[in-house]
C-alpha cells in the first residue's frame, strides 16, 4: 500500500518522504496563559469531568482539564465512545490540540490525550513530524503518525555509516553545512526549529548540487567526445558581408555571441547552443552571419521557423541581403507548390542553394542536403527535441545546432532545464529604441483609447488589436473574435480605415494575403489572435491593443508587446480588461506596465506560476526536486552551480579521492547501501 500510494519502496524512500511540518510538543503552556495568537498548544492538568452533551448530530464529548492557573475545555465530535472509555477522571493528562475560544473560554478540539504517569510529564524531546499521506492511506488507518513511527524505528537501526557524506569536506566547511547524517535526522526529528532549517538548507543544497554535477558531466562528455564538422576559417562570404552589406553596427552583445558561435563551430565538436535574446534584440542577423561562416567552409545551412509568416519574413530578409553577394537562398514551407518544391529540393541536393529557410517542411524525409553544416531553429519553444533530432539525421556528420528563443528563461531555469546545452544571451537591444509605453485601461475607457488610436493612425502609424484565442478549434472564442472584429470595424469604418485579420482558422494563403496587406500599409489595422505572436516584424506599427488582457499569460503578453516598438517611433501597448480581474491577473498586468525587460518578466512569471508551468519544461524532469524550488532557492542554486563547475573543472571524471563518495553516489543513482526493500 505504501508502495502504490506514496511510491515508497525502500527505506531510503521512507527517509526521503519528508514531513510537511512539525508539531511542537516540547513545551507545556499554563492554561491561564493561552492566548488567541497560539495555534496548537499543549497543556497539563487534572481531568475534572467528562460528559456527553447534545443529541444525535450535535452529540459531543466535553471534558474539563485544570491546572494551577485555570480550566480549559476539551471537546470531541468523533470517536466519542472510544475517547470516553479511555479517559479516567481525576488523573493527570497532557492534552495537545488546536486552540479555540468560545465565549472567551479556551477550548481544545479533538486534543490528543496522554496520561501522565508517576507525575513525570512525557514531554517530547524533539518536534513531532507530520507527514503527507493520501486519503486512501488514511482510510486504511495508516496516518501520518504511523509513518512517523516507522521512520522513528528506522532511525533506531540506522547508523551514521548508512548515510555517508557525499559532499566534499571543503564545501561543507565553507558553507557551514551540517552533515548528511545529521540533516536526515533533523529534517524528520529536529530538536528545535533551527535544526530543521539547517537540515533543509543542507538537503536542498545537496539536491541542487547533484543535479548540477550531473548536467555538468553531460556537458563535458559532449564537449569531449561529440565530433562535428570543423569550420576552421572565416572567409570571404562572412568578411564581405560584414564590411559591405551589414546594414548597421552590431551591438556588443551580438558580437560576443557571434564569437562564442565561431569558437564552437571551429572546435571540432558539434555545437549545441541555446541563444536567448529578448524580442527585437537582433538574433536573426547573428544566425545569418553564422550561416555565412558555414558557407565559407563549404557547408549549407537551414533555418527553421515555427510559422509560414515567419519563414517568409526570414526568407525575404535573407535573400535581400545575400542575393547581391551571389548567395542562393531557398524557401520551403507546407504551401510551396509542387513544381517549385521539386526545384528547391534539387538545388538543395546538388548544393547550389546555400541557405534554406522553412517551416516543419524542412524535416520531411524528402529533404536532402548536399552537405548540411548548420541548423538554426528559431523560436525554440515551438519545436520539440525529437524534431530537432530529425535534422541531425540529414547529415553524415551531426550539423552544428543553434537554437534561438525569444522567450526569456530565468537564469535559474535555464541552468536546470537546459543545463546540458551551451548557452548565450543577447542582453542588449540595438540602439535608438524607445521602450514601449504600457498602460492598463478598463473597458469603459474604450472611447478615449479609440480617440488615441485615431490620432496615431492620422500620423501614419499602424495598429494591432489582439484577441485571446487559445485553442484554434474553440467555437465560442472564434465567435468572440468575429464580434471583436465587427466592433473594431464600427469604430474604424471603411473607406477611411482598412482592416486586416489573421487567425488560426484561416489557411496559409488567406493569412499571407492579410499579413501582406498590413506589411504594405494597405491596411492600418490588424485584428488578430496570438498567431501573430512570434517574430512578426512591421516596424511602422506603433500601437498594440490587447483585448481581455487578463486572459493572457505573462510571457505571452510580453511576446505580443514585442510586435511594436520595432521602429524609431514611440510605441504603445494598451492592455484592456473588465473591472473584475483576479489577483494574479492584476499582478501580471501591473508587471507588464512596470517593465519591458523580458528577463525580469520571466522571473516574475516563474514566481507567479511556479517552475512546473513554464513553457517547455514540464516534461524535462530536470525540475523535479524534492525540496528545492528553483524560484525560491535561486541563491542556493547559483551557489551549487558554482561549486559543481569548480569541481568538474579540476576533476571532470571525479577521480580524486575527495570526490569518490560523490562519484559513487552518482553511479548508484541512489545510494542504496545495505538497505533492504520494504516488503
Ligand atoms: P529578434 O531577436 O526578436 O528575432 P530581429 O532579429 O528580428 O529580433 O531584429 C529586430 C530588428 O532589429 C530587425 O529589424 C533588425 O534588422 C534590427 N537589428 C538587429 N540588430 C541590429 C543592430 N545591431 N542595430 C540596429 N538594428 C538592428
Ligand atoms: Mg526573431
Amino acid at each position: 500500500m505504501l508502495k502504490k500510494e506514496l511510491e515508497i519502496f525502500t527505506f531510503e524512500d521512507l527517509l526521503n518522504h519528508f514531513p510537511i511540518r512539525h508539531l511542537d510538543r516540547t513545551k507545556v503552556q499554563l492554561i491561564g496563559q493561552v492566548s488567541p495568537a497560539m495555534d496548537m498548544v499543549q497543556v497539563k492538568g487534572i481531568l475534572l469531568s467528562v460528559e456527553l452533551i447534545g443529541e444525535r448530530r450535535a452529540k459531543r464529548l466535553v471534558a474539563q482539564l485544570r491546572d494551577q492557573s485555570g480550566i480549559i475545555e476539551l471537546t470531541w465530535f468523533q470517536g466519542i465512545t472510544w475517547v470516553q472509555k479511555s479517559l479516567v477522571i481525576g488523573q493527570p493528562y497532557l492534552a495537545f490540540g488546536k486552540l479555540g475560544f468560545f465565549l472567551g473560554r479556551p477550548q481544545l478540539s479533538h486534543p490528543e490525550m496522554e496520561q501522565v504517569v508517576d507525575g513525570a510529564a512525557p514531554v517530547k524531546s524533539f518536534l513531532e513530524p507530520v507527514y503527507p499521506v493520501t486519503e486512501k492511506l488514511k482510510a486504511r488507518g495508516l496516518n501520518g503518525r504511523a509513518l512517523a513511527k516507522l521512520t522513528q524505528q528506522l532511525f533506531l537501526v540506522l547508523e551514521q555509516k548508512d548515510l555517508p557524506e557525499i559532499l566534499p569536506e571543503s564545501i561543507i566547511a565553507a558553507e557551514r553545512l551540517i552533515s548528511r547524517w545529521q540533516a536526515y535526522q533533523f529534517i524528520h526529528f529536529p530538536v528545535q526549529q533551527d535544526n530543521y532549517l539547517k537540515a533543509v538548507t543542507r538537503l536542498k543544497f545537496e539536491e541542487l548540487f547533484i543535479a548540477q554535477v550531473r548536467l555538468g558531466m553531460l556537458r563535458s562528455v559532449r564537449h569531449r567526445y561529440s565530433r562535428g564538422v570543423t569550420f576552421a576559417r572565416v572567409g570571404e562570404a562572412f568578411n564581405t558581408f560584414f564590411h559591405e552589406h551589414l546594414p548597421f553596427n552590431l551591438t556588443g552583445a551580438q558580437k560576443r555571441v557571434l564569437k562564442e558561435i565561431r569558437q564552437d563551430m571551429g572546435s571540432g565538436r558539434q555545437m549545441n547552443r541555446l541563444l536567448q535574446g529578448d524580442v527585437g534584440s537582433g538574433k536573426t542577423i547573428v544566425a545569418l552571419m553564422a550561416m555565412l561562416i558555414a558557407i565559407d567552409n563549404g557547408a549549407q545551412s537551414c533555418i527553421m521557423a515555427p510559422t509560414e509568416i515567419l519563414a517568409k519574413q526570414h526568407y525575404n530578409q535573407f535573400s535581400k541581403l545575400l542575393e547581391p553577394m551571389g548567395i542562393k537562398v531557398g524557401l520551403l514551407t507546407g504551401s510551396t507548390k509542387a513544381a517549385e518544391r521539386k526545384k528547391v529540393l534539387a538545388s538543395l541536393a546538388d548544393g547550389s542553394t546555400s541557405i534554406i529557410v522553412g517551416t516543419h517542411a524542412l524535416i520531411e524525409d524528402a529533404v536532402r542536403f548536399h552537405q548540411l553544416g548548420l541548423a538554426v531553429i528559431d523560436e525554440q519553444h515551438k519545436f520539440g527535441v525529437a524534431q530537432r533530432a530529425r535534422l541531425w539525421e540529414k547529415s553524415s556528420f551531426p550539423p552544428h545546432m543553434l537554437v534561438m528563443t525569444a522567450t526569456p528563461i530565468p537564469r535559474t531555469l535555464a541552468m536546470t532545464a537546459y543545463g546540458d546545452l551551451d548557452y548565450s544571451v543577447i542582453d542588449e537591444l540595438p540602439p535608438g529604441r524607445t521602450p514601449v509605453l504600457t498602460v492598463h485601461r478598463l473597458d469603459d475607457a474604450r472611447p478615449q483609447v479609440m480617440d488615441f488610436i485615431r490620432s496615431e493612425i492620422a500620423l501614419g502609424r499602424q495598429v494591432y488589436f489582439i484577441f485571446p484565442l487559445i485553442e484554434e478549434s474553440e467555437k465560442l472564442q472564434y465567435e468572440d473574435l468575429m464580434q471583436g472584429y465587427e466592433n473594431v470595424k464600427a469604430w474604424f469604418p471603411e473607406p477611411q480605415y482598412w482592416i486586416s485579420m489573421v487567425h488560426g482558422r484561416m489557411n496559409a494563403e488567406q493569412k499571407e494575403v492579410n499579413m501582406q496587406r498590413f506589411v504594405n500599409q494597405d491596411t492600418q489595422i490588424m485584428v488578430s489572435t496570438t498567431v501573430i505572436e512570434v517574430g512578426v516584424n512591421v516596424p511602422n506599427a506603433s500601437v498594440m491593443v490587447i483585448e481581455s488582457a487578463e486572459k493572457f499569460g505573462l510571457s505571452q503578453l510580453h511576446q505580443l508587446r514585442g510586435r511594436v516598438g520595432r521602429g524609431s517611433e514611440k510605441s504603445y501597448c494598451i492592455l484592456l480588461s473588465g473591472s473584475q480581474v483576479g489577483k494574479d491577473a492584476k499582478d501580471r498586468l501591473s508587471v507588464m506596465c512596470s517593465t519591458t525587460d523580458g528577463f525580469k518578466i520571466a522571473e516574475k512569471d516563474l514566481e507567479l506560476r511556479g517552475p512546473g508551468d513554464i513553457q517547455g519544461t514540464r516534461q524535462s524532469g530536470a525540475l523535479n526536486f524534492r525540496l528545492a524550488n528553483i524560484s525560491e532557492d535561486r541563491g542556493l542554486l547559483e551557489l551549487a552551480r558554482g561549486y559543481a563547475e569548480q569541481i568538474l573543472e579540476a576533476d571532470h571524471r571525479l577521480e580524486m579521492p575527495v570526490h569518490l563518495p560523490l562519484k559513487q553516489f552518482l553511479q548508484i543513482g541512489k545510494a542504496k547501501g545495505e538497505w533492504s526493500k520494504i516488503s
